[in-house]
């Protein structure tokens, strides 16, 4: 323990204490429908599937409710917490569409938004406490604290938690002590007829816990720091939160939470713990099952509005079936009587399911401005659309979009149509199935000529070309398809002929049957 101290005591005589804005006001009653939330991340590390649900569903919560959506860095542990993991959790936030009505850079009136600046408003409140008799210092040892728990332990008390040895101190003696420079902790003092603490949870019920097993714990370490349990309540009391919506690890804290909000004479919010989110083998989720950051879905290219609907259906329901649900439907309709209180199961192939939706969902148009020029752009395809014309474009962007389950689709796709007939590569299984075959360089000879009949290069005009060929040949369709596709596009699973064939061009198109032609037996 270091030898700083914390707080001086001051004698009531002379100590004039600034109280703090924590009580409730018949005002602030009245406005108890004044829904206010929070989100507070430790940044100990990036935003992970977790966390992102847990903002999602207080923004959702704060703007079904046409309530305020806070943000709030809890950086109170300085061994783990940086600037870097505060900017990437922004990032996150910002990439997830998940904007704060207060909290840093936006600001607020009950600011300031990280736990690292609000030091003297918890001095101040555990001060409050102390002299109000609801806290006190407590001088024990680790060792000594050891030593209570092993005798407990031997005499079979089933507490063996703090024995409140120095809960009855004489003033004096603990004034003395501090002023000599005794390191001290600052706790909590249980009211000795608490009885029971239960709190009504939005998604557990009613959850009860005995007081009595509830430690006098700590609320001010001896180097001066608040403890998490004392800060966090400290902020939510000063920052009106009404609804303390978070994972359900925080249940157990809970009870502790609300002695404090009952020392601080603050009401108490309504808590909301939610469910762990396991992988598909039952276990909690971590790296072990793959990508856990947001950041790590947003690079691989999600998007947000897929990503934070799929998110939000992990532990709530809209009606119990719907699943595409949009970012506005969200924000309309959640509510917390929906959410599950068992642990769900992160399933990536339904957030892929999920991410294909909404790029099905978009228009050409948006698919092609927001997803695929950006794409082909950057993998050097095209380097303007200008060269290429709104139309051909569009008329692009309708045969990849309904190919694409993850952006970098659209670049497979629509790679064969980028290149030339020197450039386009062969698929080698496609080559071996489709094309080099017995019978294959006939059917080349023939769609040559046909396509060179063709004056007016339109997708319908070549599909018309090509039609007749199979029975003409007395081929199966199929067959017929499948040898012109693997030229033209090298391989067998590009969009549909004539379409692609119109936007490759007919010059491009006959030199790349020329170039298969000598593939085909
Ligand atoms: N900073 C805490 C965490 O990240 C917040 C817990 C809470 O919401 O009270 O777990």
């Amino acid at each position: 323990m270091s030898g700083s101290m914390p707080f001086v005591r001051r004698s009531h005589c002379c100590f004039i204490l600034v109280r703090l804005d924590i009580h409730p006001a018949i005002e602030e009653i009245s406005m108890a429908s004044d829904v206010r939330v929070r989100f507070a991340p430790s940044p100990t590390g990036k935003l992970h599937i977790g966390g992102a649900r847990t903002a999602i569903y207080n923004w959702a919560f704060a703007r079904a409710n046409g309530g305020t959506f806070i943000l709030r860095i809890d950086d109170t542990d300085p061994t783990r917490s940086t600037d870097e993991n505060t900017q990437i959790i922004l990032r996150a936030m910002r990439w997830l569409g998940l904007d704060w009505d207060e909290g840093p850079e936006v600001g607020g009136d009950f600011g300031p938004y990280a736990q690292t600046e609000r030091l003297d408003l918890y001095k101040q409140a555990a001060q409050q406490l102390w002299d109000e008799g609801k806290a006190y210092p407590c001088f024990c040892t680790k060792e000594q604290l050891e030593a209570d728990r092993k005798a407990a332990q031997e005499r079979k008390d089933p507490f063996q938690g703090y024995q409140r040895r120095c809960r009855d101190l004489d003033p004096e003696e603990a004034r003395r002590r501090i002023e000599a420079g005794e390191p001290y902790v600052l706790r909590i003092k249980v009211p000795e007829d608490r009885g029971d603490v239960v709190i009504h949870d939005a998604v557990h019920g009613e959850v009860t816990f005995d007081a009595k097993e509830l430690d006098d714990f700590v609320i001010f370490r001896s180097d001066g720091t608040p403890t998490y349990n004392f800060a966090t309540v400290v902020d939510d009391a000063m920052m009106k939160i009404t609804h303390v919506i978070r994972g359900d690890d925080h249940l157990s804290n809970t009870p502790r939470q609300v002695m404090v909000y009952e020392a601080l004479g603050a009401p108490v919010p309504t808590f909301a713990h939610i469910s762990m989110i396991l992988g598909a083998d039952g276990k909690k989720l971590s790296k072990r099952h793959g990508a856990t950051s947001v950041e790590e879905y947003r690079d691989a290219g999600y998007l947000s509005d897929a990503f934070v609907n799929y998110l939000a259906l992990l532990g709530w329901s809209l009606d119990g079936e719907t699943t595409i649900i949009p970012r506005d439907v969200l924000a309309s309709k959640f509510s917390l009587d929906r959410i599950s209180k068992n642990p769900a199961t992160f399933d990536p192939k339904k957030l892929d399911w999920v991410n294909a939706e909404y790029i099905n969902g978009m228009s050409d148009a948006q698919f092609a401005d927001e997803i695929m020029v950006p794409e082909l752009h950057e993998a050097g395809l095209i380097e303007g659309n200008v060269e290429y014309g709104e139309d051909w474009i569009d008329a692009l962007a309708a045969i990849v979009k309904p190919r694409t389950k993850m952006p970098a689709d659209a670049v497979t796709v629509a790679a064969p149509i980028f290149a030339t007939a020197e450039t386009l590569e062969y698929d080698e299984k496609s080559v071996n199935k489709g094309l080099a075959k017995e019978g294959m360089g006939a059917i080349l000879d023939a769609a040559k000529a046909a396509l060179e009949g063709v004056t007016e290069w339109t997708a319908a005009n070549i599909d018309a070309a090509l039609e007749p060929l199979p029975e003409q040949m007395d081929l199966k369709k199929r067959v017929v398809f499948q040898a012109v596709r693997v030229a033209v596009c090298g391989n067998m699973v590009s969009p549909p002929l004539g379409e692609t064939m119109a936007l490759v061009g007919r010059d491009d198109c006959l030199a790349r049957i020329d170039r298969a032609r000598t593939m085909a037996l």
